[in-house]
């Protein structure tokens, strides 16, 4: 473990163990080991000690034992993220405070439609929550088993149903905070209407830690829906698949809550790598949507819906091949080949990740334009594009299939890096859609936003973190 010297660490952490007791404290290196490596395998830090509070009380003393020690917090939900910001960079005093002991329910009100749960509930069990009260709550991503609200909540993620319900930052009433120095700003409300000055908790969604420790949360809550249909379809471009989501979207509304985009090349890598698929059209094409609504009432009646919906689509050549699901199960295969996109491409090799949005009416252009600028300047390079198309974001990986090539082309990532966020910022897209900065976009995103833009982040981080001891090295 990493510090300032052996006396001084060892006595800061008896103080942290009076605290939380033997249980919330790790310091054997085989146990912190987990906490310090991302899910990527990207980056790795050291600390002080792994520690792991079981309740806000235990948070803000922990924080405010940390604040008169001059040492940094990073706090860290189901360790998921894909941007280096849940473990510490090198060269500081830390700990990482892990919530995965906060993890109870606290309250469900169902006349309000929310759920009071705590920082570190695994995503999944909130699901499960709200699905046992008969109500949905509708964040879902390919992370559920295992990250946190709290990181969910800290990272603004998107994920899958973003179209219909919003970011993380849409699904919250109110918040429970532990601020810098110790102090816990109480705002757990639940309420849909408060016009009472600055929302507090904006700021803290999507900080990344940067700004305090979110402890707890109360939810919005949706009404369950009981039918679905999900349909797998073939088309030209990506152009083609944005004029079809104007044509649904004005066909059915609301229900609409899927809408991916997947080119060719990444259901052959699917199909190349993932036990158990297979390719759900008679024919290749060389773009697919995967389309999902969801509404009250009966399944056969919506998908019927969606036929009809699809129909002069079909008729006048938009889609050229559908398949829809006949049952549950089908429809969750058509789905695994969307969610296995990450497992398909690690197995595949390394590639340069890009998460990327533009304006929707930008998608098409945004593709080809950077696909055309990437060609020119690397021949044969091999792009993997799939994503949200639905919110405007894609998911734009870059590769060589020939290992050699490849891995001269990851040793030196900045030049592919500039071609596809030139792109990006020239479309006025953001280099960030849904996963954050932490410390691998920290750099990059000074060049992305104004000098106003970075100068009031900033002051806003100083006027909570004036010490900058919350989560340092991420974010800005
Ligand atoms: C297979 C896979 C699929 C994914 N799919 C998606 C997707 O579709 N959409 C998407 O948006 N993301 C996706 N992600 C990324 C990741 O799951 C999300 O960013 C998720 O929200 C992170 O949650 P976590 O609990 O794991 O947070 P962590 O990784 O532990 O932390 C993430 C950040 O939040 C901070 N943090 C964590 N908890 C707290 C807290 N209680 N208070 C303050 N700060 C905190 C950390 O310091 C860090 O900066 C995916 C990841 C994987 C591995």
């Amino acid at each position: 473990m990493g510090g300032p010297g052996v006396t001084a660490t060892a006595a800061f952490v008896e103080r942290l163990r009076a605290i939380v007791g033997p249980a919330g404290l790790l310091t054997d290196p085989a146990d912190t080991a987990p906490y310090l490596a991302d899910w990527r395998g990207r980056y790795r830090g050291e600390a002080e000690a792994v520690v792991r509070p079981a309740s806000t009380a235990e948070v803000a003393a922990v924080v405010a034992a940390c604040a008169q020690a001059g040492v940094a917090v990073v706090p860290q939900g189901g360790n998921t993220g894909l941007c280096g910001g849940s473990v510490p960079v090198g060269g500081l005093r830390q700990i990482v405070l892990s919530l995965s002991r906060m993890n109870r329910i606290r309250e469900l009100d169902a006349a309000n439609n929310t759920l009071t749960v705590e920082a570190g509930c695994v995503l999944q069990s909130i699901q499960e929550a709200a699905r046992d009260a008969d109500r949905l709550f509708p964040l879902s991503l390919g992370a559920e088993g295992s990250c946190q609200i709290g990181g969910n909540l800290s990272t603004n993620a998107g994920g899958e149903a973003v179209l219909r319900y919003g970011n993380a930052r849409d699904l919250v009433l109110g918040l429970e905070v532990v601020l810098p120095d110790g102090r816990v700003w109480e705002g757990l409300r639940g309420l849909r209407k408060d016009n009472t000055g600055y929302d507090l908790k904006q700021l803290f969604i999507g900080a990344e830690g940067t700004l305090g420790v979110v402890t707890a949360a109360v939810l919005k809550l949706f009404p369950r829906p009981t039918a679905t249909a999900t349909a797998f379809l073939g088309v030209s471009d990506p152009a083609t698949a944005v004029a079809l989501l104007s044509v649904l979207r004005s066909a059915v509304g609301d229900r609409l809550t899927g809408f991916e985009l997947m080119s060719r090349l990444c259901l052959e890598l699917v199909l190349r790598h993932v036990p158990d698929t297979a390719d759900p059209l008679r024919e290749a094409h060389p773009w697919y949507v995967l389309v999902e609504l969801s509404d009250s009432g009966d399944s056969a009646d919506l998908a019927e819906r969606l036929m009809d919906a699809l129909a002069p689509a079909m008729e006048r050549g938009q889609v050229r091949d559908a398949v829809l699901a006949q049952s549950e199960a089908q429809g969750e295969s058509l789905w695994r080949l969307r969610d296995s996109m990450a497992e398909a491409q690690k197995a595949e090799g390394i590639s340069i990740k890009h998460d990327v949005s533009v304006p929707v009416s930008r998608m098409a252009r945004f593709i080809d334009e950077a696909s055309r600028a990437l060609e020119r300047a690397f021949p044969g390079v091999r792009i993997v594009a799939f994503g949200h198309i639905g919110d405007g974001n894609v998911h734009y990986n870059v590769s060589f299939a020939d290992p050699a090539q490849n891995a001269a082309l990851i040793e030196d990532s900045e030049p592919v890096n500039r071609v596809v966020y030139e792109v990006v910022a020239a479309l006025s897209g953001s280099i960030s859609a849904e996963h954050g900065l932490g410390q691998l976009k920290r750099e990059e995103i000074r060049r992305y936003k104004t000098p106003l833009e970075l100068e009031l982040m900033r002051a806003i981080k100083r006027a909570l973190d004036p010490q900058n001891l919350m989560n340092p090295g991420k974010v800005i």
